[in-house]
């Protein structure tokens, strides 16, 4: 029998009916033997995160001011999970000790970890499990970096005494002991680092959605869902914008080629969307797989006749960006321009300083930065076997009345991104849904 870990979400546990349901879940297969909760979320749109309030308890303790009344309601919302669910352990004292440690502590990692390990605490006391505290297992060196070789070793050996087991999502420790915690949103993270650890055949990471969609709802009305894409059209789309598990949780869980799938707590027969390590037929069954872009970008161009057989170019453009501590996003060329597309936040206040130094150390016939950029990238194994993909993309924007500024295709056939300006943004991405979906 193959084994699974099951990760839930801050809204798939915020009250009393959402652990219900979770126990409803776990216990329907028995395949699911390690879970992974997150720290209670937003029961409403008002709500505020019990991790959003533990930072403030952290903050108001670094002030050497009391914490003591955002800690009562904190404490309120676990005693009112506990008493509903009637569960007979001693919360009070739990919530006692964690008061106190914030104020000792003083450190953010501890007190936002702290949303987790209670919920922890309780969910292995519901389900009647064990707790393995993720300080003890989940390492990050003395930088503060995630040890993946280090924790798969601890961790798989830990899992290992365990039938069941509630690992506790986002944190674990420095080699001191200390607790550290992954970027917020880590829990998927988690998730995904004990799936490789105990060897899982699938990672589940139950959510308040039910899978990725094609596009932004806020921009397309009704996206399809998708049923199945791979990590690595993942990777594309998440970094375009695309939201719904950390970005992190995919390496982990990638390397050991181990799938996720993501389903939804509130509605556990649907079958969500599968992530995969290798496309399969599914994969080619559609031309794109989805649409994500971003905006506020720049586009550096610059141009010099025969730059293409001038030794070292390319190189002095992006050193001038290196010494600038700027990163760049894209780099289409031609061979006799370059252009280089940075992100606006990215470049901030150092624009002129880049173009100075491209100036005095590539002298080039023509340099110009135009800013007001937005980035869409269509992405999909599939239209790597799809005749005409790129042009019905273009036939699109060019009946949606939209000009296009930059093109790049990436070399991995997976991709291709159009730059257009912001204010086109929304009819871009609507025409280039429509033009694959709607036919
Ligand atoms: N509770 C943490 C956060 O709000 C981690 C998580 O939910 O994944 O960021």
């Amino acid at each position: 029998m193959g084994i699974r870990v099951a990760k839930f979400g801050g809204s798939s546990l915020a009250d009393a009916s959402q652990f219900r349901k979770v126990k409803e879940i776990v216990l329907a297969d028995p395949r699911r033997v390690y879970v992974v909760p997150s720290a209670p979320g937003k029961r409403n749109s008002s709500d505020i995160k019990i991790t959003d309030m533990l930072y403030q308890c952290y903050a108001l303790a670094e002030r050497e001011q009391s914490y003591d009344e955002v800690f009562d309601r904190i404490a309120q919302r676990y005693m009112e999970i506990v008493q509903d669910l009637n569960l007979d352990f001693d919360i009070h004292g739990l919530l006692d000790e964690v008061r106190k440690g914030i104020g000792r502590a003083k450190s953010p990692d501890y007190s936002a970890s702290r949303g987790e390990y209670i919920n922890g605490v309780i969910l292995a006391n519901y389900l009647g499990w064990d707790f393995i505290d993720a300080k003890d297992v989940i390492k990050f060196d003395r930088q503060g970096n995630f040890a993946a070789e280090w924790t798969n070793e601890v961790l798989g050996e830990e899992l290992a005494k365990h039938q069941h087991a509630v690992i506790p999502g986002f944190y674990g420790s420095f080699p001191n002991g200390e607790v550290r915690t992954f970027s917020r949103g880590g829990s998927d993270i988690s998730g995904a680092v004990v799936a490789r650890a105990a060897r899982a055949d699938l990672y589940e990471n139950w959510t308040d959605v039910s899978g990725f969609l094609m596009a932004d709802p806020r921009i397309v009305e009704n996206p399809r869902s998708i049923e199945q894409l791979t990590y690595r059209e993942l990777r594309e789309l998440s970094y375009m914008g695309a939201t719904v598990l950390h970005e992190d949780a995919i390496f982990p869980v990638h390397k050991a080629g181990i799938p996720t799938n993501i389903r939804n707590t509130n509605d556990p027969s649907h079958p969500g969307t599968m992530i995969v390590a290798q496309p399969s037929e599914v994969s080619y069954r559609h031309p794109i797989t989805g649409i994500a872009g971003h905006k506020d970008f720049t586009l550096i161009s610059v141009e010099k006749a025969m730059m293409n057989a001038e030794l070292g170019f390319g190189r002095r453009v992006l050193q001038a960006l290196e010494d600038f501590g700027v990163s760049f996003e894209h780099l289409p060329s031609g061979i006799d321009s370059m252009c280089v597309v940075v992100a606006d936040k990215e470049l901030k206040q150092r624009k002129d300083q880049i173009i100075e130094r491209i100036r005095e150390t590539c002298q080039p016939d023509s340099i110009e930065a135009s800013s007001g950029l937005a980035l869409i990238a269509t992405v999909g194994y599939g239209m790597v076997r799809t005749r005409g993909t790129a042009a019905r993309l273009f036939q699109a924007l060019y009946e949606a009345n939209v000009n296009v500024r930059m093109i790049d295709q990436g070399s991995s056939e997976l991709n291709i991104i159009v730059g257009v300006d912001v204010a086109d943004f929304e009819i871009a991405l609507r025409a280039i849904y429509n033009a694959f979906v709607n036919v």
